[in-house]
């Protein structure tokens, strides 16, 4: 971050602030943990901060502290509208697009006459924000928050509180610190937060060991439905909505099966495409391995974006015509 945006924010944070911090839609583990260390990390100087999350996050995350407090938007838009219309400052956390927090709170966020500041490690960040803290070259926006707080020089306002929510996105975003981007940084910060009383052996139980029978039983249909095409180092799979019903769908359940498409010897390119009947798409979640730009892929064909190895999108056509289509896209693909 440049010195004199991280001056210019220190000035404006020296005295109490109305803030509010927004997650992308469907918030993830990243998402949800730097908004809450950031919430807790601001109130300890008397700012008047709140989370607005656009939609609700699941309940796997719904034991991070601090997230009794988070505001959703799709549920209490008047309210919500009120905060942000009042904000003096508003930053936006995981997200590098108005348009990443769902159509509604896209056109709010666009009207406000605010202060935005970014912090965000997605490729391509839109130009919104007075001050920007962009990079793709970290794993995670939490890691990104650890060392926001530390180039305001308040590291020892640090606490288990808001270690345990930063070490959370890091762990949720780098895939149990597999995934590139994780390096000695990473797991310095980690060593710190672990210091700090992080519990970090009773965090992934919570956040992975948590699941319903039910949600087992979905991931063994997805699993069933996976289709390999070894010719193209491709695999994918499918849940319709109607097997989301079967299996008693709640939000959060189909987080992560995707990865697993990547599982199989030789495969370096995978998709899970989910029916979404409220919202008429089919969502799409694309992971790599290696050099396959899968942001690029979802940017191009399928309305999305996102990192290089994780990227999502949309279909706004049939399961059916998106299949037939990805298909096509694959045997054309040079990997
Ligand atoms: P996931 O597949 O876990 O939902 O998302 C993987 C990555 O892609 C995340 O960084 C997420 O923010 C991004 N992403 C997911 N869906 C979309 C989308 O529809 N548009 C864009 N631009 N990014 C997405
Ligand atoms: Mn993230």
């Amino acid at each position: 971050m440049k010195k004199q945006d991280i001056e210019a924010i220190a000035l404006l944070l020296a005295t109490p602030k109305k803030i509010a911090i927004i997650p992308h839609r469907s918030p993830d583990g990243d998402a949800m943990g730097s908004t809450l260390a950031l919430y807790h990390f601001l109130s300890k100087f008397n700012h008047d901060a709140v989370v607005i999350a656009p939609n609700e996050f699941p309940d796997f995350l719904a034991w991070l502290p601090g997230s009794e407090t988070v505001k959703i938007f799709e549920k209490d838009k008047d309210n919500c509208t009120s905060i942000l219309n009042e904000a003096d400052i508003v930053f936006t956390l995981d997200f590098n697009a108005f348009h990443r927090v769902g159509h509604e709170m896209e056109k709010t966020l666009a009207s406000l006459d605010t202060t935005f500041i970014m912090i965000d490690h997605h490729q391509k960040p839109d130009d919104y924000a007075a001050y920007m803290y962009s990079d793709t070259a970290f794993g995670s926006t939490c890691e990104m928050i650890y060392n926001f707080i530390e180039f305001l020089g308040k590291k020892e306002f640090l606490d288990k509180t808001i270690g345990t929510c930063i070490y959370t996105g890091i762990l949720t975003d780098s895939g149990s610190f597999r995934f590139p981007g994780t390096n000695g940084n990473t797991h310095r910060i980690v060593a710190h937060l672990i210091d700090l009383g992080v519990e970090n052996t009773k965090i992934p139980n919570l956040l992975f060991e948590n699941s319903s029978y039910q949600r087992l039983q979905l991931l063994g249909r997805a699993l069933q439905n996976m289709k390999v095409f070894n010719q193209y180092q491709t695999s994918y799979t499918t849940l319709t909505q109607k097997e989301l019903d079967t299996f008693e769908y709640v939000k959060g359940d189909t987080e992560g099966i995707v990865n697993y498409g990547l599982s199989i010897k030789g495969i370096v390119f995978t998709a899970i495409f989910i029916e979404n009947k409220d919202e008429k798409i089919i969502k799409i979640s694309f992971r790599s391995q290696g050099d396959f730009d899968a942001n690029q892929f979802a940017r191009d064909h399928f309305n999305g974006g996102g990192h290089k190895n994780a990227a999502g999108g949309r279909s706004e056509v049939s399961m059916e015509e998106t299949i037939q289509k990805f298909e096509k896209l694959v045997a054309n693909l040079t990997i």
